[in-house]
C-alpha cells in the first residue's frame, strides 16, 4: 500500500547542539506511530524541484504532533535547511510512519540495550520517552557515542532520575574533565560492561551512521550476542 504525503506545519524548533535541532510539526490526520519508526520528508522548491530525506521520530505518538531531530550535515542539501532556515509556520510534506522492525513496544518486558552514534539517538530517544510514559519496569541501558560534551542531545530525557534507565556516554574526540575513559571510538570494553545485564533474548537497538552501526554490531556479535537480537538503523 502506498502511503499518502501529508502536509506538516513547523510549530516549534529547539536547539540540541550548535548544529542540531528538534523540530515539532503538526500533521493533520497523522495516524500515530511506534517509537523507532521514521518518516520521509519532502521539500518542494518554487520551480517544482523536490528533495526527499528520511528522519526518525523523536517522541512517542502524540495526536497530530510529531517531533524530529535533525543534525545539519555540512554541505547537505536538506538538513541545514530544515535545521535553520525553514520558517516557523511553513509547511513540508511527510509520509509515514515507516519501518516496523526497528521499534520498541510497551508490551516488551526484557532488558534492552540501546546503542547510539551521534544523531542515531533520535529513534532511541522516542523509545526512552515511550518507556517512561508506559511506566515500564524493563531496564533500559543506553550507550551513547558522541564527539564532545557539546554534542549531547536530549539532556532532559537522559538525566531525569529514572531508575530504570542507565545512561553511559562515550566521547570520541574530547571527554569532559575528570573522565576516566580517554576519548576514542567504541571498544569491546564499552559494550561488554552491559552484557551481563541483558538476557539472551534481550533486543539491542543500534542506530547511527553506517560505519558506527557496523562496528557496534560486529563488536556485539564478537561478545556473543545472537545476531538475531540486534536490530539496526543506518542513517547513511
Ligand atoms: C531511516 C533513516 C532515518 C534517519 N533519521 C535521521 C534523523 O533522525 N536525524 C538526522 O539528522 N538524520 C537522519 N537520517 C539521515 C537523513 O536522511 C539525511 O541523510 C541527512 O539529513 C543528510 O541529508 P542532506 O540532504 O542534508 O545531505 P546530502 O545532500 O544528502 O548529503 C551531503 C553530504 O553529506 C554526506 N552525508 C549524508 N548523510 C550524512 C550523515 N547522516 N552523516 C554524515 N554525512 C552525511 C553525504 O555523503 C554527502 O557527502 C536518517 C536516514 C535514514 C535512512
Amino acid at each position: 500500500m502506498t502511503l499518502a504525503w501529508r502536509r506538516a506545519r513547523l510549530v516549534e524548533r529547539h536547539p540540541q547542539s550548535a548544529t542540531a535541532r528538534s523540530l515539532v510539526f503538526t500533521v493533520p490526520g497523522w495516524p500515530g506511530h511506534l517509537p523507532g519508526q521514521h518518516v520521509d520528508v519532502r521539500l518542494t522548491a518554487d520551480d517544482g524541484y523536490q528533495a526527499v530525506r528520511s528522519y526518525s521520530l523523536a517522541a512517542p505518538a502524540d495526536g497530530d504532533r510529531i517531533e524530529l531531530g535533525v543534525q545539519a550535515v555540512p554541505d547537505g542539501e536538506v538538513s541545514p535547511y530544515l535545521a535553520d532556515e525553514l520558517p516557523p509556520g511553513a509547511e513540508v510534506e511527510v509520509r509515514g510512519p515507516l519501518g516496523n522492525w526497528f521499534v520498541w513496544r510497551s508490551e516488551q518486558t526484557e532488558p534492552v540495550l540501546l546503542v547510539a552514534g551521534g544523531s542515531g539517538l533520535v529513534p532511541l530517544a522516542a523509545m526512552i520517552r515511550a518507556h517512561r510514559q508506559a511506566e515500564s519496569g524493563s531496564p533500559f541501558h543506553l550507550l551513547y557515542s558522541v564527539r564532545t560534551p557539546d554534542d549531547v542531545w536530549y539532556h532532559d530525557h537522559l538525566a531525569d532520575g529514572d531508575p530504570t534507565l542507565d545512561v553511559r556516554i562515550v566521547y570520541t574526540r574530547q571527554a569532559p574533565p575528570g573522565s576516566t575513559r580517554p576519548p576514542g571510538r567504541l571498544t569491546p570494553k564499552d559494550l561488554d560492561a552491559w552484557s551481563n545485564r541483558l538476557e539472551p533474548v534481550s533486543p539491542v537497538y543500534v542506530c547511527g551512521p553506517t560505519g558506527f552501526v557496523e562496528t557496534a554490531s560486529d563488536l556485539l556479535v564478537d561478545l556473543g550476542r545472537d545476531p538475531a537480537t540486534i536490530r539496526t538503523e543506518r542513517f547513511g
